[in-house]
């Protein structure tokens, strides 16, 4: 098909074309001299990405998923009482792997579409007076379900009850994206991936944690080899790895850290609150709901839309990518069929969110979903447009012109 593919799905995300190139390197020693000038800048730069100065961070050449579980099998012992709700596809794959890894898991079910209850885990904190349970699971954003959860409400039901179990938050689909405040909301273990607001092709899978957890590991049981902490702490501290890195991610997630800090990282998460708005006012113009119950959890990183009753949210998504090479993400699990997601992180801007609007618009127009064309582009652009930051900065056009003229030799 002719012209770009529209990739639209949360994670993996657009590659900036300057982190594409800095990936395209030459192998080389991992233990030659040099090689750590690249890894040192790397661990304080994390840090600043989860705004903590506290811990260690380890980078595995893996994903999302194993960075939960060497959250877990660094931490815990297998019988450990842990509390974590489940409100969404991954708060769901997260409970599911604490269950094979051998922990005791007390699920708090939330209807999917709302956040995690703060109060809800404040009771059960309290009424743990023996201190059994060792861990509080929450996935910051879900992004199966287009939800945010208020994280430091969760540490504050923690600290109300004075309950001392680790705080773990996946923070796959935020970090970089939505606010991130690791030492404020006193989170013990931060988890994420390379393929969201980090700009990069999945293969990294991303852990810090607090001074606090790693004080654990020295008692936790669980098995551990290619996840091991330790290792990574005992190589890391030279700038090596205990085994091969990924290379070329490693150089590409340096880069995609100096475009971040380039941009300023408050920029960033302003950008992604405005571009997510202006989605969200063309969903609202579509006369169609959003999965999230309550706008407080509003995502800024990615919109799950639903499609009427009597459509099945699959078909939109496969005429997008079929019809007009778009891509949009699928309602997973429970929410199969019933909605599609619009992914809106990482490297984005309004036109491109506007070319991901038309192109959804035009799909549930073929599948008979009664919009009306360019309602929902036309909400976001005037909602962008209002908010922009940008043009009364800019220098007036005629000025431009001017000058332009002025310095070239058409006159001279
Ligand atoms: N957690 C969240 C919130 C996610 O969105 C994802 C993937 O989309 C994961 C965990 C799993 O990450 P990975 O696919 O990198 O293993």
């Amino acid at each position: 098909m002719a012209g770009r593919n529209f990739l639209f799905v949360p994670g993996p995300t657009n590659v900036p074309d300057r982190v594409l190139r800095a990936m395209v390197v030459a192998m080389e020693d991992h233990r030659s001299s040099k090689f750590p000038e690249l890894t040192r800048t790397l661990f304080p730069d994390l840090k600043k990405l989860f705004n903590t100065s506290d811990g260690h961070v380890f980078i595995f050449p893996s994903t999302g998923t194993g960075a939960w579980e060497a959250s877990l099998v660094n931490t815990l012992s297998p019988g450990d009482k842990v509390l974590a709700p489940r409100f969404g596809q991954f708060s769901h794959l997260w409970i599911d792997m604490m269950q094979r890894l051998g922990l005791d898991v007390d699920v708090i079910e939330v209807e999917w579409g709302e956040g995690a209850p703060p109060e809800v885990i404040a009771r059960a904190l309290a009424a743990d007076k023996a201190h059994k349970i060792k861990g509080v699971m929450i996935v910051h954003n879900e992004t199966a379900t287009g939800v945010t959860s208020d994280v430091g409400a969760v540490r504050k039901a923690m600290d109300d009850v004075d309950h001392p179990a680790l705080l773990y938050v996946d923070a796959v689909s935020s970090l970089g994206s939505i606010e991130f405040q690791m030492r404020e909301w006193g989170v013990d273990l931060a988890v994420t991936g390379s393929q969201k607001g980090l700009m990069l092709p999945a293969g990294l899978g991303i852990v810090c944690a607090s001074d606090k957890a790693l004080q654990t590991m020295k008692t936790a049981k669980c098995k551990r080899v290619f996840f091991d902490f330790a290792d990574m702490q005992r190589t890391n501290a030279d700038g090596y790895f205990p085994y091969t890195p990924a290379l070329p991610l490693l150089y590409g997630l340096r880069e995609s850290l100096d475009i971040i800090f380039a941009e300023g990282l408050d920029n960033v998460i302003e950008r992604h609150e405005r571009l997510a708005s202006g989605v969200r006012e063309a969903v609202a113009a579509w006369g169609l709901e959003t999965c999230c119950k309550h706008p407080r959890w509003s995502s800024n990183t990615v919109t799950a839309v639903m499609t009427p009753p009597n459509i099945n949210g699959a078909h939109v998504i496969d005429v997008a990518f079929r019809r007009y090479n778009l891509a949009l993400g699928a309602g997973l699990s429970k929410m199969a069929g019933k909605l599609f997601r619009i992914g809106h992180l990482g490297d984005l801007n309004e036109l491109m969110l506007i070319g991901a609007l038309g192109g959804a618009e035009m799909a549930m127009a073929d599948v008979d979903i009664p919009i009306e064309l360019g309602s929902g582009v036309a909400a976001a652009q005037h909602y962008w447009r209002e908010t922009d930051p940008v043009p009364k900065k800019r220098v007036p056009r005629a000025e431009v012109v001017y000058a332009s003229h002025s310095a070239g030799s058409i006159n001279a």
